[in-house]
C-alpha cells in the first residue's frame, strides 16, 4: 500500500553532513552543521554541564515522573528571566506566560499553532534568506508564510530600506519573525538604532513580533546583549513571543530544551493564553523531556554556575570571533580578489561568503569542503589548523 510513496530530499542543512559522512578523503571538513566544535574539531560538552548532570545523579530523591504539561516551572521562570532581564516589568507584572518545549524548533512550533487558532492575522512575514525550517514550521502549522527583504547583496550587509518598506506595507497585524541576534544564515544583524527604528514602525502597524532567539550569548558573548533587540520590544509595554533555544548557548543540541514566552498585556491574558498553549502542547507531546530542562535550571539558578557558563560561552563565542579574523587575513595574505571584510563584520555561528552554489559544488568536489548551497560557512566547525585549507579552496573557487 505504500508503494507510490516517492522518495523525499534529503534536509538541505543536515543533508551536507550525510555527503560528508560518506566522503573517505582524511582533509575532509564539514563547514554544514550549526555546531560548535572545539579547535580539536571535536564536539564540545560544558564543563559546567558536566557538573549540573553529576549534581542530578547524585541527588537519589530525583524521580523519572512526567513534567507537567507546560514543563519544569523553575527552568520557565529562569528561562523568562534570562531573555527578558532580571528585572524585567512584565516578569514583574505576571504578564508573561513561559512553556518549556522540544528546543527552539519546538517552541517555533507551539507559537506558531497557537496563532494560527487564536489570533486574527494568519499571515507570518519571515525574512529573505532565513533559517531553511522557518517557512516548514509556520506553514504547517496553518500560518501563510511572506518574506520581507533583509539581505543586501551588493553589501552583503543589511537591506534596511527593503526590510523598512515591506514591513511598512505588510497588513495591518501581520506576525513578524525576527531574529533576537546571529540572523542565521547572513550573520546580518539590525544595529540597536535600527532595532528602535524597527520597532517604531511595527508598532505603529500593529505588527506582532515573534522573536526567533536560538543564539543568545554566541553573538557577542553577552547574553544581555544578545537580548537587548528583544528587551526594547518588551519595554514598550506590548505583546511579543519569544522562541528561546539552549541547543548552542548551552550546548544541549540533542537534549532539546528551549522555550516558548508570550508576553500579554495583563496577567488575566497571560494565564489564558497559557491555558490554550497546554491544549496545543497536550497532543503533540504531551509533557516536554525532564533531563536537559533540569540541566538548565541547576546551572541558571546558582550563582557560581552561572557564573561559570558565562565563562565558557564567551570562550566559544570568541573562538568564532577568531576564527572569522584568521580565515580573513588568510585570504588577504593569499591575494583572494574581492572585499572579504564581511567576514569579520557578520555575527554569530555563521558567514554567508557570498560564494555562489558552482564555487560551493566546486570545493566540495576538489577541496572535500562541505557547506550548504547558498554559500553559508559555519565558522564554529573551523580550526587554526583547517583556515589554510578552506582559504586555498576559497582563492581557487574564485579565481579559477
Ligand atoms: N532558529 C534558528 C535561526 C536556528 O539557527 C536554529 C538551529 N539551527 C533553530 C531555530 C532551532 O534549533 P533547535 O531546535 O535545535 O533549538
Amino acid at each position: 500500500v505504500f508503494s507510490h510513496v516517492v522518495r523525499a530530499p534529503e534536509d538541505p542543512i543536515l543533508g551536507v553532513t550525510v555527503a560528508y559522512n560518506k566522503d573517505p578523503s582524511p582533509v575532509k571538513l564539514n563547514l554544514g552543521v550549526g555546531a560548535y566544535r572545539t579547535e580539536e574539531g571535536k564536539p564540545l560538552v560544558l564543563n559546567v554541564v558536566r557538573k549540573a548532570e553529576q549534581m542530578l545523579v547524585n541527588d537519589r530523591s530525583r524521580v523519572k515522573e512526567y513534567l507537567p504539561i507546560v514543563g519544569l516551572a523553575e527552568f520557565n521562570k529562569l528561562s523568562a528571566k534570562l531573555i527578558f532581564g532580571a528585572d524585567s516589568p512584565a516578569i514583574r507584572e505576571n504578564r508573561v506566560t513561559t512553556v518549556q518545549c522540544l528546543s527552539g524548533t519546538g517552541s517555533l512550533r507551539v507559537g506558531a499553532e497557537f496563532l494560527a487558532r487564536h489570533y486574527h492575522q494568519r499571515t507570518i512575514y519571515i525574512p529573505q534568506p532565513t533559517w531553511g525550517n522557518h517557512p516548514k514550521i509556520f506553514t504547517l502549522s496553518g500560518l501563510s508564510v511572506k518574506t520581507y527583504r533583509y539581505y543586501d547583496p551588493a553589501t552583503r550587509g543589511l537591506n534596511f530600506r527593503g526590510l523598512l518598506e515591506d514591513l511598512g506595507s505588510a497588513p495591518s497585524g501581520a506576525i513578524v519573525l525576527l531574529h533576537a541576534c546571529a540572523h542565521n544564515p547572513t550573520g546580518v544583524d539590525p544595529t540597536l538604532q535600527q532595532w528602535e527604528q524597527i520597532r517604531r514602525l511595527m508598532r505603529s502597524k500593529a505588527l506582532l513580533p515573534f522573536f526567533d532567539s536560538a543564539y543568545q550569548g554566541f553573538a557577542s558573548g553577552n547574553l544581555d546583549a544578545d537580548a537587548q533587540s528583544v528587551r526594547m520590544f518588551v519595554a514598550d509595554g506590548g505583546e511579543c513571543f519569544v522562541a528561546q533555544s539552549y541547543a548552542k548557548n548551552m550546548g544541549l543540541y540533542g537534549e532539546r530544551v528551549g522555550a516558548l514566552s508570550v508576553v500579554c498585556k495583563t496577567a488575566d491574558v497571560a494565564s489564558r493564553v497559557e491555558s490554550q498553549l497546554k491544549l496545543v502542547i497536550r497532543p503533540m507531546f504531551s509533557n516536554p523531556p525532564i533531563h536537559g530542562a533540569s540541566i538548565v535550571a541547576t546551572v541558571l539558578k546558582d550563582r557560581n554556575m552561572y557564573n561559570e557558563w558565562t565563562i565558557e560561552l564567551k570562550a566559544m563565542a570568541d573562538r568564532i570571533i577568531s576564527m572569522r579574523q584568521q580565515l580573513f587575513d588568510a585570504l588577504r595574505a593569499r591575494g583572494t580578489p574581492g572585499d572579504w571584510s564581511h567576514i569579520i563584520k557578520q555575527i554569530g555561528m555563521f558567514t554567508f561568503t557570498g560564494l555562489n552554489s558552482e564555487q560551493v559544488a566546486f570545493m566540495t568536489r576538489e577541496y572535500h569542503i562541505y557547506m550548504t548551497s547558498d554559500g553559508r560557512i559555519s565558522m564554529a566547525g573551523l580550526s587554526s589548523k583547517t583556515v589554510p585549507h578552506l582559504a586555498d579552496a576559497i582563492h581557487a573557487a574564485v579565481t579559477r
